[in-house]
């Protein structure tokens, strides 16, 4: 099935997944802001232990499954050991069960990519694997904090495939001040000769509190948002040309390829997530884990769930979740009576009128991906005005 089809999306709503956060990093990025246990700083000591807190955490969870994906992101999930990351999937499908042809994936790092490491994987149950390659260019790649290299990446996805995944993503990242288009040009090239079943292509942002952030702020470069609507479209175009659609503002796939548990979370679907900072999503229940690693160790030894917070979302409310989610998506947003009443809105109208947005095949699909967050501001604010 095509990745932007509404089918696939309206299945998806249905899906249940389980995503697992895997915070150990060799290093901190310098754009980076999210929950990460930061090796070079704080070493691997605690790497065990937090293993064993997952698993005991699996064990407080019943509310959810079949699963139809499993997901661990991170951090760096390449971090743990194959057999490590198998006692957790194995954990999860003895917990909740997964469907036939279910989806297990993983983010992985070039940098820690070995053959034993693929084989461990896949024998672990692991069928798709999505590599943080982030660019072809060496010099954009060490501005990134990245240690891998161009050819790095070209090993890691060929032994990918050789090994068997059955889907292998690269994820890019755009728009760093210190890349030209013409690296970025070749980063697309170098990347689509790879042949991935899957992109994902991300803006750099620059997130407060960083290293980037500081540099910004002590007069380095920003990302230009232009420059970066431009390498965006650029890849769009060169990857449709090969068959790699998009079907969300940041991924692109070939048919059958599209991420089950990324459709799952944009169609609003429920989802258990386990480890620092993860946030799930059961019934109208969002909940988020702690961000600290040793509030969130603490907890789990103490036998409670390590949770920082929860909120019951009312109907209303749920149905603006879907509605910002479903923005994301190419096939658009479902026509709720929340997403009539935006688009019936003065703010609505004028994103109309504007050719930003429109109705298409019965839902409302947000034609300028890269102005999809714009967008999805407008449409919150105009409903929670109802609320
Ligand atoms: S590898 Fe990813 S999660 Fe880890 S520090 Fe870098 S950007 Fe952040």
């Amino acid at each position: 099935m095509r990745p932007d089809s509404a089918d696939l999306a309206d299945a998806a709503t249905l899906w249940k997944s389980a995503y697992v956060h895997i915070p150990f990093c060799l290093r901190r990025c310098p754009y980076c802001d999210f929950a990460i246990v930061d090796e070079s700083v704080e070493g691997r000591s605690s790497v065990e232990r937090y293993v064993d807190a997952v698993l005991a955490e699996i064990e407080m969870e019943s509310g959810i499954g079949p699963l139809d994906a499993i997901n661990f992101g991170g951090g760096t999930p390449t971090r743990l050991a194959p057999e490590q990351l198998a006692s957790i999937v194995e954990s999860l499908e003895t917990r909740f069960s997964t469907r036939g042809g279910a989806e297990i994936s993983l983010e992985a790092n070039p940098e820690d990519w070995t053959e034993s490491l693929a084989a461990g994987l896949v024998e672990g149950g692991f069928t798709r694997v999505s590599i943080g390659a982030q660019s072809f260019d060496d010099h954009v790649l060490s501005s990134l904090g990245r240690n891998h290299t161009a050819d790095t990446i070209a090993s890691t996805v060929a032994s990918a495939r050789a090994v068997g995944f059955r889907s292998v993503s690269i994820d890019l990242i755009f728009g760093h001040p210190g890349e030209s288009d013409e690296s970025w040009q070749t980063s697309v090239e170098r990347a689509l000769s790879l042949d991935p079943d899957h992109v994902s292509t991300y803006s750099l942002t620059v997130e407060p509190g960083t290293q980037l952030s500081r540099e910004v702020r002590a007069g380095a470069p920003a990302p230009d948002d232009d420059v970066q609507a431009d390498r965006y479209e650029y890849f769009v175009e060169k990857a449709q040309a090969v068959g790699i659609i998009r079907y969300e503002v940041s991924n692109h796939a070939r048919d059958g390829h599209a991420c089950r548990y990324n459709l799952s979370t944009w169609g609003n679907g429920e989802y258990v997530a386990f480890g620092l900072g993860a946030h799930d999503h059961i019934g109208r229940v969002r909940s988020r884990n702690h961000r600290r690693i040793d509030r969130y160790l603490e907890a789990v030894e103490a036998g409670e769930r390590p949770r920082l917070g929860s909120e019951t979302l009312g109907a209303a409310a749920s149905e603006r979740d879907a509605l910002m989610l479903g923005l994301r998506l190419a096939c658009g947003a479902v026509l709720t009576d929340t997403a009539t009443h935006f688009v019936e809105s003065r703010e609505g109208k004028r994103l109309i009128d504007a050719g930003v947005m429109g109705l298409s095949g019965g839902r409302l699909v947000v034609y300028k991906p890269m102005l999809t967050d714009a967008v999805v501001r407008e449409a919150s604010s105009v409903s929670a005005a109802d609320c």
